[in-house]
Protein backbone atom coordinates (compact mmCIF):
# COMPACT_ATOMS: atom_id res chain seq x y z
CA UNK A 1 0.00 0.00 0.00
CA UNK A 2 2.11 3.41 -1.05
CA UNK A 3 1.56 6.08 1.45
CA UNK A 4 -1.22 8.97 0.23
CA UNK A 5 1.11 12.02 2.29
CA UNK A 6 2.60 14.32 -0.36
CA UNK A 7 5.64 15.97 0.73
CA UNK A 8 7.42 18.91 0.87
CA UNK A 9 11.03 20.23 1.22
CA UNK A 10 12.00 22.65 3.71
CA UNK A 11 14.83 24.15 4.71
CA UNK A 12 16.22 22.59 7.88
CA UNK A 13 16.85 25.77 9.52
CA UNK A 14 13.21 26.45 9.90
CA UNK A 15 12.23 23.32 11.13
CA UNK A 16 14.74 24.50 14.35
CA UNK A 17 17.47 22.59 13.30
CA UNK A 18 21.12 24.87 14.38
CA UNK A 19 22.52 24.74 11.44
CA UNK A 20 23.16 28.37 10.28
CA UNK A 21 26.34 29.16 9.56
CA UNK A 22 26.62 31.00 13.07
CA UNK A 23 25.42 27.83 14.93
CA UNK A 24 21.30 29.08 15.36
CA UNK A 25 18.38 28.42 13.86
CA UNK A 26 15.62 30.21 12.56
CA UNK A 27 12.85 28.08 13.53
CA UNK A 28 9.11 29.13 12.28
CA UNK A 29 6.18 27.65 13.57
CA UNK A 30 3.89 28.72 11.12
CA UNK A 31 5.45 27.03 8.66
CA UNK A 32 5.60 23.70 10.65
CA UNK A 33 1.86 24.06 11.56
CA UNK A 34 1.36 24.38 8.22
CA UNK A 35 2.75 20.67 6.89
CA UNK A 36 1.89 18.73 10.02
CA UNK A 37 0.17 16.44 7.73
CA UNK A 38 3.00 16.50 4.58
CA UNK A 39 6.25 14.25 5.39
CA UNK A 40 8.68 16.57 5.75
CA UNK A 41 12.16 16.06 3.83
CA UNK A 42 14.79 18.60 5.66
CA UNK A 43 17.15 19.97 3.77
CA UNK A 44 20.74 22.14 4.08
CA UNK A 45 23.36 22.00 1.74
CA UNK A 46 25.49 23.73 4.10
CA UNK A 47 25.97 22.09 7.00
CA UNK A 48 27.44 18.55 6.17
CA UNK A 49 29.78 20.00 4.00
CA UNK A 50 30.95 22.64 5.76
CA UNK A 51 30.16 21.92 9.42
CA UNK A 52 28.80 24.12 11.76
CA UNK A 53 29.36 27.03 12.97
CA UNK A 54 31.10 28.03 9.50
CA UNK A 55 32.45 30.87 7.71
CA UNK A 56 30.05 32.84 6.17
CA UNK A 57 29.56 32.66 2.41
CA UNK A 58 28.02 34.89 -0.46
CA UNK A 59 26.59 34.60 -4.09
CA UNK A 60 29.32 36.69 -5.80
CA UNK A 61 28.61 37.54 -9.84
CA UNK A 62 31.62 36.76 -11.22
CA UNK A 63 32.18 37.50 -15.39
CA UNK A 64 28.07 37.75 -15.22
CA UNK A 65 27.72 34.42 -13.17
CA UNK A 66 26.41 33.82 -9.80
CA UNK A 67 29.00 31.90 -7.77
CA UNK A 68 29.33 31.39 -4.01
CA UNK A 69 32.63 32.31 -2.35
CA UNK A 70 33.40 32.59 1.57
CA UNK A 71 33.32 35.39 3.14
CA UNK A 72 36.95 36.13 4.62
CA UNK A 73 38.73 33.17 2.68
CA UNK A 74 37.39 33.98 -0.69
CA UNK A 75 37.33 30.42 -1.56
CA UNK A 76 35.06 29.34 -4.34
CA UNK A 77 32.74 26.48 -3.51
CA UNK A 78 30.48 26.70 -6.29
CA UNK A 79 30.55 23.11 -7.44
CA UNK A 80 31.22 21.53 -3.78
CA UNK A 81 27.29 23.38 -3.58
CA UNK A 82 25.91 21.62 -7.09
CA UNK A 83 27.31 18.28 -5.94
CA UNK A 84 25.55 18.21 -2.65
CA UNK A 85 22.67 19.33 -4.34
CA UNK A 86 22.42 16.86 -7.08
CA UNK A 87 22.45 14.14 -4.85
CA UNK A 88 20.09 15.11 -2.98
CA UNK A 89 17.71 15.84 -6.24
CA UNK A 90 18.72 12.69 -7.28
CA UNK A 91 17.07 10.99 -3.42
CA UNK A 92 14.17 13.12 -3.52
CA UNK A 93 12.45 13.10 -6.95
CA UNK A 94 8.28 13.34 -6.01
CA UNK A 95 7.87 16.88 -4.43
CA UNK A 96 4.95 18.64 -3.92
CA UNK A 97 5.64 21.90 -2.02
CA UNK A 98 9.17 23.54 -1.39
CA UNK A 99 9.52 25.83 1.56
CA UNK A 100 13.30 27.83 1.44
CA UNK A 101 14.78 30.30 3.38
CA UNK A 102 14.55 33.01 2.34
CA UNK A 103 17.20 35.53 1.46
CA UNK A 104 20.73 32.71 2.51
CA UNK A 105 23.03 32.44 -0.48
CA UNK A 106 22.22 28.80 -0.89
CA UNK A 107 18.06 28.24 0.14
CA UNK A 108 17.06 32.18 -1.47
CA UNK A 109 14.24 32.51 -3.80
CA UNK A 110 14.38 35.68 -5.62
CA UNK A 111 15.33 37.50 -2.13
CA UNK A 112 18.88 36.78 -1.96
CA UNK A 113 22.02 39.86 -1.99
CA UNK A 114 24.05 39.55 -5.20
CA UNK A 115 27.36 40.97 -4.81
CA UNK A 116 29.98 42.17 -7.07
CA UNK A 117 33.64 41.45 -6.03
CA UNK A 118 33.61 44.94 -3.64
CA UNK A 119 31.05 43.24 -1.53
CA UNK A 120 28.24 45.20 -3.05
CA UNK A 121 24.66 44.54 -3.33
CA UNK A 122 23.86 44.44 -7.56
CA UNK A 123 20.51 43.26 -7.38
CA UNK A 124 18.64 40.46 -5.08
CA UNK A 125 18.35 37.21 -6.97
CA UNK A 126 18.50 33.23 -5.71
CA UNK A 127 20.60 31.29 -4.03
CA UNK A 128 22.27 28.06 -5.49
CA UNK A 129 20.12 25.54 -4.21
CA UNK A 130 16.82 27.57 -5.05
CA UNK A 131 18.23 28.05 -8.58
CA UNK A 132 18.98 24.44 -9.09
CA UNK A 133 15.50 22.95 -7.54
CA UNK A 134 13.79 25.88 -9.99
CA UNK A 135 15.40 24.09 -12.85
CA UNK A 136 14.45 20.81 -11.47
CA UNK A 137 11.16 20.63 -10.07
CA UNK A 138 9.82 22.42 -12.77
CA UNK A 139 6.70 22.25 -11.63
CA UNK A 140 6.78 22.70 -8.00
CA UNK A 141 6.45 26.69 -6.85
CA UNK A 142 9.11 28.15 -4.83
CA UNK A 143 7.70 29.59 -1.33
CA UNK A 144 9.49 31.25 2.12
CA UNK A 145 8.92 31.26 5.50
CA UNK A 146 7.72 34.93 4.03
CA UNK A 147 4.67 33.61 2.66
CA UNK A 148 3.19 31.63 6.01
S1 LIG B 1 19.23 28.69 4.84
FE1 LIG B 1 19.52 26.71 3.86
S2 LIG B 1 21.73 26.39 3.80
FE2 LIG B 1 21.33 28.05 5.28
S3 LIG B 1 21.18 26.99 7.24
FE3 LIG B 1 19.10 27.15 6.43
S4 LIG B 1 18.80 25.21 5.37
FE4 LIG B 1 21.00 25.43 5.67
Amino acid sequence: MSSARKRVIISACLLGEQCRYDGKTKEVNAVIDAFKDYEIVPFCPEAPLFGTPRERISVVEVDGQNRIVTDSTQKDVTSLLEDEINSFMQLHKNIDRIILKSKSPSCGYETTPILNDKNETLKLGSGIAASMFEKHYKDVKIESELDF
